[in-house]
């Protein structure tokens, strides 16, 4: 048998290393909680206001030049920057370790229309937004203290985005921040272990079961992972083993461009609302080293569970505990894979 079925289990996340709790009989349970705002997609191409609209004044200071395809500039309000002062110094007290950390962190815009999203935009918009992310990947691996690579985007403001323009950020780093590092450290022992790439055999386990793939094209599977902790988290996995995104074909980035955006549309669709989410693409570190072990993938972890407004909180015993989920990843994926990839808000 493949899964428990209704009873509550637990199951391995073998990327991470960690289990996850699946109790599908409490999805009956009556909400009394929080109700949230319906996400409704804005009107305006441009506004006025918006610090990523082109030709507009930042708050640093600086104006955006007006752009016409994709944009990026230096965060104005970095969490990190690239000179930290070096050196580590022996603490006072030895349970008490701090050590510089050194970033760069960036903004890219995605379009120029203020009123879009990746969902409707179209396949070439979306093209355009993989190749700056390859290119800004290879520059900035490029940097010598540069050892991780994170490109990521917060959506709506349930997400905590601040601002509703299409954009995402990519965040730099002197050291391999810990979900990378956990992936690489799996990664590397499966394949010390068993001679395979980890995801590659994963790919290939789904394909067999095909109960949570949610679809697929030539270079690209989507499908909620087997270990799934949000209600509608997908994960996106190239069907070819590659590291990083330099390492995809033209053929390959048209084709990533065409799952991002059936795979956003599908989210819309679910809700009928403009779907929040943080998504992330997670390749080989730039540490130098070889990582073989490596395979390019994209977490969607979007928060909303059985509706626009209420949303899955991560609290109680999944703070002091684990991570559990209600709906089963089999029931999230036969949702997602029912839904049309034509968006019910279609682009004037
Ligand atoms: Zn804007
Ligand atoms: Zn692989
Ligand atoms: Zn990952």
């Amino acid at each position: 048998m493949e899964h428990s079925g209704q009873f509550p289990h637990r199951r391995w996340n073998p990327l991470r290393q960690a289990w996850v709790l699946v109790s599908p009989h409490r999805t009956q349970r009556p909400w009394q909680g929080e109700v949230g705002q319906t996400a409704t997609p804005s009107g305006a191409a441009y506004d006025p206001a918006c610090y990523l609209c082109p030709g507009n004044k930042r708050a640093g200071g600086a104006v955006n030049p007006a752009y016409d395809t994709v944009f990026s500039f230096v965060n104005d309000y970095a969490a990190l920057l690239p000179d930290s002062p070096a050196g580590v110094s022996e603490p006072v007290f030895p349970l008490l370790i701090a050590e510089p950390a050194r970033g760069l962190c960036k903004v890219l815009c995605f379009h120029p229309d203020h009123s879009l999203t990746l969902a409707r935009m179209t396949q070439p918009e979306i093209r355009r937004v993989v190749d700056a992310w390859t290119h800004e990947y290879e520059e900035l691996a490029q940097i010598d203290w540069v050892q991780y690579v994170q490109i990521f985007e917060n959506r709506g403001a349930m997400m905590g985005a601040s601002n509703p323009h299409p954009h995402g950020q990519i965040w730099s780093t002197g050291f391999v921040p810990d979900e990378p590092a956990a992936e690489t450290t799996a990664q590397r022992e499966h394949r010390d272990r068993t001679g395979e790439c980890l995801l590659c055999s994963y790919l290939a386990t789904e394909q067999a079961s095909g109960t949570r793939v949610v679809f697929e094209n030539d270079s690209f599977a989507v499908l909620v992972p087997w270990w799934a902790v949000w209600p509608f988290e997908v994960l996106l996995l190239s069907k070819r083993h590659a590291s990083s995104l330099p390492e995809l074909t033209v053929a390959e980035r048209d084709a990533l461009a065409d799952a991002l955006k059936r795979l956003a549309t599908r989210y819309d669709n679910l809700f009928e609302t403009s779907f929040p989410y943080t998504m992330g693409l997670h390749q080989a570190p730039t540490d130098g080293q070889e990582h073989a072990e490596w395979h390019f993938h994209m977490h969607f972890y979007p928060p909303l569970l059985r509706s626009a407004t209420v949303r899955k909180f991560m609290v109680g015993f999944e703070m002091l505990g684990m991570p559990q989920r209600d709906i089963t990843p089999e029931s999230a994926a036969e949702r997602l894979r029912a839904l049309s990839e034509t968006h019910f808000w279609p682009r004037e």
